[in-house]
């Protein structure tokens, strides 16, 4: 395929995903498959294996594949994995943490959203109070980096004390799988969730879920919805060798085994260092330029970054997001309810180049 014929994105995606792919990713969308065929099937089962080797060097673990946003993939774990009697502790602090509440308020699954604001780090000494003193808990469910502040939470030390209490320990890594290196064996998880637009630098159509096959097992007969049944999705996949239950995205698994070579060739590492300098320069580039960021640095993320939005009374969101893109940058708006903030990703095939032109162009407008 000559990429020349692939037409460039009018501007760059500095979003949390749908973020900016590579053309050779978009191109590898041209062409049909057949569900049924092994051509397709043997690349399910291949990106399906790759995925395990992503998450850890240990044996034990599967990945099961779901259609839909990232939610889908969310739903069908919290929906499948707690049984009836069982309860979900939520260590919340954002917007995909209360996602994760309203789940489980959906399904009438009894849920303990452990709430430490938008800018709190999880408690874990209430975690602990918390696992001590409700016994009826089976389950505990954290965001890795929470995309609504760029947040990183201490997954390592909370699986630690899930352990500890003998939980099953859920994580929506959506915004971080694939960009940060995660051993799921290391960090105990039982579930893993993300999708294919995020770090790994796929395109929106089907989300993803690492687990242990023990973890699974346990799945049989609790779905809540046909459609999101975690074990009979699982089931059908490994048995047909890489079928899905109904219709699946093609031409996004085919960008998505595409978006696996090239994060093979960058390296796991490299693309999270990548992530990160790229972070740095921003940050760094805002500051210079007056503006704070709305947390401090020890709380992070290398994904996204929520800044304070100017004091000045013409700055508005909208002006100063239209003005970007003229100059060949989308970013996104503020999500907390703490601050009037907006927010800038630094994922996707995005690099330090981008970065400076970026500061330049926001310079000019200052
Ligand atoms: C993107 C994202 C999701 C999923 O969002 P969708 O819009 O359903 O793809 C879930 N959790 C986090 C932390 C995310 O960043």
């Amino acid at each position: 395929m000559d990429l020349d014929l692939i037409p460039a994105n009018p501007y760059l995606l500095l979003t949390p995903g749908p973020l900016s792919t590579t053309k050779s990713v978009r191109a590898a969308m041209l062409r049909d498959w057949c569900t049924w065929d092994d051509d397709y099937n043997q690349m399910v089962e291949t990106v399906r294996s790759r995925l395990v080797a992503l998450a850890s060097p240990q044996p034990g673990y599967s990945c099961v594949l779901m259609q839909g946003s990232g939610t889908f993939s969310v739903e069908a774990t919290i929906s499948s994995a707690i049984p009836v009697g069982g309860k979900l502790l939520v260590l919340n602090n954002g917007a995909y943490g209360d996602r994760i509440v309203k789940i489980a308020q959906y399904h009438k699954i009894a849920v303990l959203a452990q709430d430490s604001g938008e800018l709190g780090a999880p408690d874990l000494q209430r975690l602990r109070q918390n696992l001590e003193q409700d016994s009826a808990i089976t389950h505990v469910a954290v965001v890795h980096c929470e995309t609504t502040t760029g947040m990183l939470n201490p997954i390592y030390e909370i699986g630690a004390i899930v352990k500890e209490f003998k939980k099953t320990f859920i994580i929506d890594a959506m915004s971080s799988f694939g960009g940060i290196p995660i051993d799921m064996d290391e960090v105990q998880a039982d579930f893993l969730i993300s999708s294919a637009n995020k770090c790994i630098q796929g395109v929106p159509g089907f989300g993803f879920i690492l687990a242990k096959r023990e973890a699974l097992e346990t799945c049989r007969g609790r779905a809540r919805s046909l459609s999101l049944d975690l074990y009979d999705q699982w089931q059908a996949m490994d048995k047909g060798k890489g079928k899905w239950r109904f219709t699946s995205p093609t031409h996004v698994v085919r960008a998505f085994s595409q978006a696996l070579d090239e994060l093979q060739q960058e390296g796991l590492v490299e693309r999270f260092n990548r992530y990160r300098n790229n972070q740095r320069l921003l940050v760094n580039g805002m500051r210079e330029l007056g503006f704070e960021t709305l947390l401090p640095d020890a709380q992070q993320s290398p994904i996204i970054t929520s800044f304070i939005s100017p004091k000045d009374p013409d700055y508005s969101f909208q002006n100063f997001y239209t003005a970007l893109k003229k100059r060949g940058f989308v970013i996104y708006p503020g999500k907390v309810t703490v601050a009037a903030t907006f927010r800038i990703g630094n994922i996707g095939d995005v690099h330090a180049a981008d970065m400076t032109r970026l500061l330049t162009a926001i310079e000019l407008l200052c």
